[in-house]
């Protein structure tokens, strides 16, 4: 049996037709389960009880586990999933006052390596299936039933692009009218800047946002060792091109560590570097984590960095931490699995 989160549009078209049925039975099939929330085919009263049987023999429809729920003081709410081979998914939802932002995660741990970040140092463990990425927005979505996911972002645990095909194929679902139905506008794909698969996806598909972290290649490769493979430069021409109309336009994260990239003259190369790009910079206060040595700059170092780039007409918002107290905010995913290692409960990561 297949899982039906697996299937984009097309591919879901194409197994049902291969069975000698009509196409348009898939569309059926997204309208109830996307559209509609009804996962048991029993109650798709406009397929006849032969062709629901056959769908409940082909296609499993279960929401993934759900083995943790943690609410912040904030609001923020972690979800831990359950996988089948052992692994803990983690998503974080984020009430704001006019959106609510549903955060996925895209592999368990990452290879990135970025310094300042928990995932990174628990290494890399495997890609989510495609039905691992949208499973986490339908489990929410049946758990929250009195909230609505207004906005996804591709920033938790592991680099998107780095599942370059999972990602595209989620993108398809959730952007289709008939499944998920989100605008491109309200979808964000974060990624250290993996030039060859970010060249794969469309202005059309979602919005971009670029964790930069350093305006130049020296510090920046300490923080990110990826710099090394896509310098800033490769990073900024692909910005350059990154088009779509005139309201496009790319985020950059600029995650705040103390006495190591929140000088004045930081915020001059970074106003400098970014200078005629249409964008957006999101300032990062770094939350701190007993596992990493780094520090959160003071609030008046972040205020004249912020400042600076204002000064400088850039937009730039300094992005309040949510969901630290449970482990839920920007780089803390994955926490517990270096608890777990250094409680020795589990080896090779
Ligand atoms: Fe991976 Fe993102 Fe963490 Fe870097 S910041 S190690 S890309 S999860």
């Amino acid at each position: 049996m297949r899982n039906f989160y697996d299937f984009t549009l097309t591919e879901l078209e194409k197994a049902i037709g291969a069975l000698g049925n009509e196409r348009y039975r898939a569309r059926q099939l997204y309208k109830w389960i996307y559209n509609k929330g009804v996962l048991d085919f029993a109650e798709m009263s406009n397929i006849s009880k032969g062709l629901r049987m056959l769908f409940k023999d082909m296609f499993s429809t279960g929401l993934p586990e759900i083995k943790e729920v943690l609410t912040s003081r904030d609001g923020s709410m972690k979800f831990g999933f359950q996988t089948t081979d052992g692994n803990t998914i983690e998503s974080v939802f984020i009430p704001e006052k006019e959106r609510n932002t549903l955060c996925l995660s895209t592999q368990i741990g990452c290879k990135m390596g970025c310094r300042f970040c928990v995932t990174g140092k628990m290494g890399f463990i495997r890609n989510l299936s495609v039905a691992e990425i949208i499973g986490q927005i339908m489990a929410v979505k049946h758990y929250l039933t009195d909230k609505r996911i207004t906005n996804i972002v591709f920033m938790g645990m592991g680099e998107p692009v780095d599942n370059l095909e999972n990602l595209l194929h989620s993108l398809d679902i959730v952007k289709n009218p008939l499944g998920l139905n989100f605008s491109h506008r309200k979808i964000t794909v974060s990624s250290v800047g993996l030039i060859d698969g970010l060249n794969q996806i469309q202005p059309k598909d979602a919005c971009i946002a670029i964790s930069l972290n350093a305006a130049e290649d020296k510090k920046r490769t300490y923080l990110m060792p990826i710099n090394r493979l896509y310098p800033i430069r490769e990073v900024m021409n692909f910005v350059k091109t990154f088009k779509g109309n005139r309201r496009t336009r790319i985020t950059f994260e600029y995650v705040m560590l103390k006495g190591i990239n929140d000088s004045l003259e930081d915020a001059r190369l970074l106003s400098e570097l970014l200078s005629g790009v249409r964008c957006k910079i999101n300032l990062i206060p770094y939350n701190e984590s007993p596992y990493l040595e780094y520090k959160t700059p003071g609030v008046d170092t972040i205020e004249r960095f912020h400042t600076y780039l204002l000064n400088k007409h850039y937009t730039t918002i300094v992005r309040s931490s949510r969901g630290q107290d449970i482990g839920g905010g920007c780089g803390q995913l994955g926490i517990r699995y270096i608890e777990e290692r250094q409680n020795g409960c589990i080896t090779g990561i």
